[in-house]
């Protein structure tokens, strides 16, 4: 029925690539097209499917090529699982080739840490005079944690005062230290100052500077780290009545002393040094030390669990909420040789693309996710792998 373009098989697009084989009524025709076609390959010949799936070399960061490739294959859809680095490149291929965009995180420049979608929503009116979807940050988080929020504005509350969003990996990879996806994107993300927001303003914090114990579903206590995280941006956009919005991140003691040492020996500096007469980024040289986040599943156990607290009113009466979803590392592997990180990004990924191509989410422009009805996806989830739970009246985070 329709044709998807994937560009990207690093970590997450393995699971896009083999949840969209799943889902071969919807997606019968996919073209996986990466820097290295060897990455595309590899996740190819590990699928059985009724889907016509073939693969290609494409270097994103190349608008013409990007284009070329396009007009040969004709798709509906181009999913960007690639890097954050080559979302406006891909938006631009898009625009040129009439061809609607999903991704799964914000841009951001390569020179800069620094993302934030005001570069994005500026292809709002582009995207709405081609007649043309764009569908950004269809992942965990941001993605379902954006859905989880518009459901229980939509059934559960009158109105929402203060959001908090959960993130705990519990699981071990057996590894000193790995990031569970893109080194480069994860230590930028981590090593830069938090924010929240609160009154209608921004709260600047250093770096995981505020942290408490947040005791999890199915995992226990958990120091959880406030950090900005992309989708706080717009969803205290598109919900203006919260008060309060804060994201917080599990990291466990290892983690965080093996990045105070590489951050004081200057291995996370993202400027370029001399190094024996030639110009390297000292990360892009660490990324290149650490384990793929692809290569971690095999041995990976324990849970993740991701959720979204609300609190406000539903019928005059103070509510709270809770919506998440436990997902096992293991199981993952199992089911598409991936960790979870991975698993609850790409499953997303295929649920937003298959309700753009079945015309169930339609619209022109550029959309975030809970501008779009969060019905039809929180069943998807359940179908697809990443059941969700609710606790109502439970306060995990004060
Ligand atoms: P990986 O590093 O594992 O994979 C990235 C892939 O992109 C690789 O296959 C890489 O190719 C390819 N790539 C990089 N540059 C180019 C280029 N110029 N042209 C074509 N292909 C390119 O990363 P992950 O899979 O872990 O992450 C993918 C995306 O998902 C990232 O944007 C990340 O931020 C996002 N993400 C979102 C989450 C969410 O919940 N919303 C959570 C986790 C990740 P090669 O193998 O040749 O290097």
């Amino acid at each position: 029925m329709a044709r998807v373009l994937i560009i990207g098989a690093g970590g997450v697009g393995n699971v896009v690539i083999k949840k969209c084989a799943q889902n071969s009524e919807v997606f019968t025709d996919i073209l996986v097209a990466s820097r290295r076609v060897a990455s595309c390959d590899k996740i190819v010949a590990e699928i059985q499917s009724t889907a016509r799936i073939t693969t290609a070399q494409v270097d994103a960061d190349n608008v013409p090529e990007t284009v070329a490739l396009i007009r040969k294959f004709r798709p509906d859809l181009l999913i960007n699982v690639a890097l954050p680095y080559q979302d406006l490149n891909l938006m631009d291929a898009c625009l040129e080739t009439g061809v609607h965009y999903l991704d799964t995180a914000n841009y951001e420049p390569r020179d800069v840490a620094h993302f934030e979608y005001s570069w994005q929503w500026a292809y709002q009116e582009r995207f709405r005079k081609a007649g043309l979807m764009a569908l950004l940050g269809c992942g965990f988080d941001p993605g379902v944690t954006n859905v989880f929020t518009a459901w229980m504005r939509k059934h559960r509350f009158d109105r929402v005062d203060t959001l908090d969003i959960i993130d705990c990996n519990a699981g071990s990879h057996g590894q000193h230290f790995a990031t569970n996806f893109n080194p480069e994107i994860n230590i930028r993300e981590i090593t830069q100052n938090g924010r929240y927001w609160q009154n209608g303003a921004w709260v600047e914090t250093k770096p995981l500077e505020i942290h408490r114990g947040v005791d999890y579903p199915e995992v226990g206590v958990r120091e959880s780290y406030l950090l900005f995280h992309e989708e706080l941006e717009s969803l205290v956009k598109h919900f203006p009545e919260i008060q309060r919005a804060r994201f917080w991140m599990t990291f466990g003691q290892q983690y965080i002393t093996h990045l105070t040492v590489l951050q004081n020996v200057g291995m996370t500096r993202i400027d370029p040094i001399d190094f024996q007469g030639q110009q390297i980024i000292p990360l892009e040289f660490l990324k290149a030390l650490l384990p793929e986040p692809s290569s971690l599943g095999a041995n990976y156990t324990g849970k993740t669990c991701i959720g979204v607290q609300l609190k406000g009113e539903k019928d005059g009466k103070p509510a709270t909420d809770f919506v998440y979803n436990v997902c096992e590392h293991a199981a993952c592997w199992t089911e598409v040789q991936a960790q979870a990180v991975s698993y609850t990004t790409g499953v997303p990924a295929m649920i937003g693309a298959a309700l753009m191509l079945t015309g169930v989410w339609q619209g022109t422009g550029v959309f975030n996710m809970e501008q779009l009805d969060p019905d039809p996806f929180m069943a998807m989830l359940n179908r697809w792998g990443l059941p969700w739970q609710e606790l109502a009246g439970v306060e995990l985070v004060p």
